[in-house]
């Protein structure tokens, strides 16, 4: 297939354009920048379009007209940018989004959407009135694609501006597909993690998603903060498998995923953000440690001193995948310290190919 992937150069992005390489697809791919792409710019099969998308003139029309399918990765995803400059995260995830989606409506071509399991926002047992029985069942925090309701906290605080632009754009691609036969796929990732999930944070202004200040911290024997404590809870996805996952829509066998929705996660691998410290604290000094670094203390900070006023946060959210394993035959294979060795293993091999050589003998 000749497939159009904007956002190809992001995190998901990038190790999803290598397997569509792999299986033999042409891909035209679009975004920012193209470092993550670096080692496939040469492939025969790959044109890079260096494109910001909010740029009034481009040609996304003829790019949609001329492709079998679109995918669409672009989006402001990282809680910060959430809080600091929410009105672009609506712009991006939303105004500029839905020319994409409508400009598939207008060629008659399947889209594949990203979205977000933010969608689903917070759990029944986090509202003060709950009196649940046992708040702690994990069917409380289980979210299904066609079935869960969503909870999300009041306008004043803006995190739940990215859910709500991600759900609006659902919910006007889904109204497409009933009045127009419009064909998409959406998938709403649960925590992604593998190598290049982002940057490590350089300056105060920077802020990547938990696994970067945590990786940052072991390089440098700075502190991991835990907002709140650390006691919300996230189940991750290693990369491989999200991306496995997302191939098996891309190929769409007997229009199984037409006009479905996907939660793609490992509900096996669930744990507090407390508990991703230790664990990355422990697997850091056994395997990686280098004997100079002292390992980071853990220490508690404020939501609202950590990433500043309108902060709030899921506290919970464990995918259902029945329909993916119904529909797609998938399964997540990856642990949670796998997972984490994996990711920290590209971290560790890239800092210490940067480092600079201490100066010897020169004075
Ligand atoms: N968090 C933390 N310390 C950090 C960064 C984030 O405790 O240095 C928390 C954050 O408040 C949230 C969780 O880690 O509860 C996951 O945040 P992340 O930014 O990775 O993305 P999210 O899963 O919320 O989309």
């Amino acid at each position: 297939m000749k497939i159009l992937t904007l956002g190809a150069a992001g995190f998901i992005g990038s190790h999803l354009t290598h397997r569509l390489l792999r299986e033999g697809h042409t891909v035209v791919a679009v975004d920012l920048t193209s470092e993550k792409v670096a080692e496939y710019l040469d492939h025969p099969s790959l044109t890079f379009l260096q494109q910001d998308i909010r740029c009034p003139e481009w040609n996304l029309d003829s790019l949609v007209r001329d492709a079998d399918l679109v995918i669409d990765l672009i989006a402001y995803a990282n809680p910060g940018l959430y809080l600091r400059i929410p009105l672009e995260v609506f712009r991006l995830n939303f105004t500029e989004n839905l020319k994409i989606a409508e400009s598939c409506v207008r060629h008659g071509k399947r889209l594949i959407q990203f979205s977000t399991c933010e969608v689903y926002g917070r759990t029944a047992a986090s509202l003060p009135h709950a009196h649940l029985a046992d708040p702690e069942d994990p069917i409380h925090a289980t979210f299904s694609e066609d079935t869960s309701e969503y909870i999300l906290g009041p306008v004043s605080k803006h995190r739940w501006i990215y859910s709500s632009a991600k759900q609006l754009l659902e919910r006007v691609l889904h109204a497409y597909g009933l009045e127009q036969g419009f064909n998409y796929t959406i998938i709403r990732p649960f925590n992604f993690i593998g190598p290049k999930i982002d940057f490590l944070p350089q300056a105060k202004e920077d802020i990547p998603r938990v696994f970067s200040f945590f990786m940052d911290a072991l390089l440098n024997g700075t502190t991991m903060k835990l907002v709140n404590g650390g006691v919300n809870r996230r189940c991750y996805t290693y990369i491989d498998d999200a991306v496995e996952c997302t191939y098996r829509i891309v190929e769409n066998r007997n229009g199984a995923c037409d006009r479905q929705i996907f939660n793609i996660g490992s509900p096996y691998n669930e744990v507090s953000i407390r508990q991703m410290a230790e664990t990355m604290r422990q697997i850091y000094a056994e395997k990686f440690r280098d004997d100079a670094t002292p390992l980071p203390q853990i220490v508690s900070v404020p939501g609202e001193e950590f990433y500043g006023e309108g902060y709030d946060d899921s506290d919970r959210r464990i995918p259902d995948i029945a329909k993916a394993r119904r529909l797609l035959g998938w399964e997540p294979k990856w642990s949670f310290p796998e997972t984490l060795e994996a990711t920290m293993r590209y971290y560790v091999t890239e800092s210490r190919k940067n480092r600079v050589p201490s100066a010897v003998g020169n004075g």
